[in-house]
C-alpha cells in the first residue's frame, strides 16, 4: 500500500481560527483511494517549516494545502521550489487565467495576484476553476510526489477530485476499491453492530475475498453510517461490487425501519430527491433546530425546486403569530407537545404554500426539562394536504454541543 502525508498550511490553523476541515477531506480521499496516511502535519506560513516538511518527506504521496495565495504570508510554492532544489518561473497559461477571473469580476487584476502564477519550474500545473490561485505537482528530489492545493475547502475538493485523483490512480496503479455505503437513523451503533457482525462473520467465511472486507461504523448523531470497503486480503483477493452488494438483502432484513439509504447520497440530498420524485415541494417549522434542518437542505445544489422555506419559530409569539399555532395548545400541552408539533406543520403548510412541511419541537437543555419531558424529549410532525403523523423521541441530554464529524447533524439537532 502506498504511503501518504498530509500537509496542511496556514497560521490560522494553528492558532485555532480555523479548524482544519482539509486534513480530515483529504485523509478520507487518500484512504478511499488506497494510500496509508502514516502522517498529518501542520505548519505555519513559514518557509523554512514549509521546506523542512516537504523535504523531510519519506513518503510516496505529499498532498499539501494552503499557501497558495496572493499576499505575502504565501508561501507554498516558494518553499516546494526550494525543496525540489528549482527557481520559481511564472507560468504565462496561470496568469491569462488569473486575469480572467478579475476580467469576470469586471476588476482589473491587483498586481500581487501575479504571484499566484509564480510556480516551481518543471511541476504539473493544476488549473483552478473556481478561483485564483493554480495548483501544481510535482516530483521530490528523494522521489516522493507532492501534489499542492489552495487552502479554500471548495477550491481545494475540487481541484483534489478533479485533477490529483486522476493523476494518482495513474500514477500508482491504484485499483478501484469498491465500497457499500449502508445509511442508518434512529439506531444506536451498538445495536447496529449487534445486527451487522454475524452477516459479516458468516460471509467472510464464505469467500476469500469477502474475508477481506473493511467494515467500519460512523456513528454521526441521529445517523450512524456502515462503510464496507472492499480490501486487498490475501494473495490480493478483493471483493468485487457485485459481492458487496450481496450484503444489501441480509442487512435489509435485520435493520428493517432504520435503514433508509444504501450509497454515498446524504439524507438531506435523498430526502429532496424523493420529494422532487413525487412532486412534492417541502417546508419547515423549527423551533429547537434553530433553521438547522432548512440549513442542510438548501445547503444541497438545486434544492430550490423542492424545498418552499422554512419558519424558525423559536418564541411562542411567533409559533402563534406565523403559524397559526393556538394559545389554547400552548397553554394546555406546552410548546414541546404533539398538539403544538402538528400545528406548528399544518401552519407551515399553509404559510409557505408547500405540499409537504416537517416541524420539529423539543426540549434542548441543559435547562428546562421536566420529570414528563426531560431533555432530549423531541416532537416531530410532518403534514401533508390530508394528514399530519406526529412522533415523539427521546434523543437523550445531549447537550448543544456541535459534533464536528464532517457530514453529521450537530448534536444539538434535537437540541431546545
Ligand atoms: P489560497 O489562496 O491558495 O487558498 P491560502 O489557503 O493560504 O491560499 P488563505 O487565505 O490562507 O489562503 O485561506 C483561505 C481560506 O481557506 C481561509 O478562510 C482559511 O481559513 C481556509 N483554510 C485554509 N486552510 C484550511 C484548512 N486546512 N482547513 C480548512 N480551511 C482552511
Ligand atoms: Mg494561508
Amino acid at each position: 500500500m502506498p504511503t501518504a502525508q498530509i500537509l496542511t498550511i496556514g497560521d490560522e490553523l494553528l492558532s485555532g481560527d480555523t479548524v482544519n476541515t482539509n486534513l480530515a477531506y483529504l485523509g478520507e480521499r487518500c484512504r478511499r483511494l488506497g494510500f496509508e496516511v502514516v502522517r498529518a502535519l501542520s505548519v505555519r506560513d513559514r518557509i523554512p517549516e514549509i521546506v523542512a516538511a516537504v523535504a523531510d518527506v519519506s513518503v510516496d504521496l505529499c498532498l499539501v494545502s494552503g499557501g497558495l495565495g496572493p499576499t505575502s504570508d504565501d508561501l507554498t510554492a516558494e518553499a516546494v521550489a526550494l525543496a525540489a532544489g528549482v527557481p520559481l518561473v511564472r507560468d504565462a497559461a496561470s496568469e491569462a487565467a488569473i486575469a480572467a477571473v478579475f476580467a469576470g469580476f469586471g476588476r482589473p487584476m491587483p498586481d500581487i495576484n501575479r504571484k499566484q502564477a509564480d510556480l516551481p519550474a518543471g511541476c504539473d500545473v493544476l488549473p483552478n476553476p473556481v478561483g485564483t490561485a493554480p495548483g501544481f505537482a510535482a516530483s521530490l528530489p528523494r522521489g516522493s510526489y507532492v501534489a499542492c492545493m489552495p487552502g479554500v475547502p471548495r477550491e481545494m475538493k475540487k481541484m483534489m477530485v478533479e485533477q490529483i485523483e486522476p493523476r494518482l490512480r495513474r500514477r500508482f496503479a491504484l485499483p478501484d476499491i469498491p465500497r457499500r455505503v449502508y445509511r442508518l437513523i434512529g439506531r444506536g451503533e451498538s445495536a447496529v453492530a449487534v445486527e451487522v457482525e454475524p452477516i459479516l462473520a458468516a460471509a467472510r467465511a464464505r469467500s476469500p475475498g469477502l474475508a477481506a472486507v473493511y467494515l467500519h461504523y460512523r456513528a454521526a448523531t441521529p445517523q450512524v453510517l456502515l462503510i464496507l470497503e472492499a480490501l486487498a486480503g490475501e494473495g490480493g483477493a478483493r471483493a468485487t461490487e457485485e459481492e458487496l452488494r450481496s450484503f444489501d438483502a441480509p442487512l435489509q432484513a435485520a435493520l428493517r425501519g432504520s435503514l433508509y439509504g444504501i450509497g454515498e447520497a446524504e439524507l438531506e440530498v435523498r430526502v429532496l430527491a424523493a420529494c422532487r420524485r413525487a412532486g412534492l415541494t417541502l417546508a419547515t417549522a423549527e423551533s429547537c433546530t434553530g433553521g438547522q434542518v432548512a440549513g442542510r437542505l438548501t445547503a444541497v445544489a438545486g434544492a430550490s425546486d423542492v424545498f418552499a422555506g422554512g419558519v424558525v419559530a423559536y418564541a411562542n409569539s411567533v409559533k402563534t403569530g406565523i403559524l397559526g399555532v393556538r394559545e389554547d395548545s400552548l397553554a394546555a400541552h406546552g410548546a414541546v407537545s404533539e398538539p403544538v408539533a402538528r400545528e406548528m406543520a399544518e401552519g407551515a403548510r399553509r404559510a409557505l404554500g408547500a405540499d409537504l412541511a416537517v416541524a420539529i419541537t423539543g426540549v434542548a437543555g441543559p435547562g428546562g426539562g421536566t420529570p414528563e419531558k426531560p431533555v432530549g424529549t423531541v416532537d416531530f410532525a410532518v403534514a401533508d394536504a390530508e394528514t399530519c403523523t406526529h412522533k415523539r423521541v427521546q434523543c437523550g441530554a445531549t447537550g448543544r454541543s456541535s459534533s464536528t464529524r464532517r457530514g453529521s447533524w450537530p448534536s444539538s439537532w434535537c437540541g431546545t
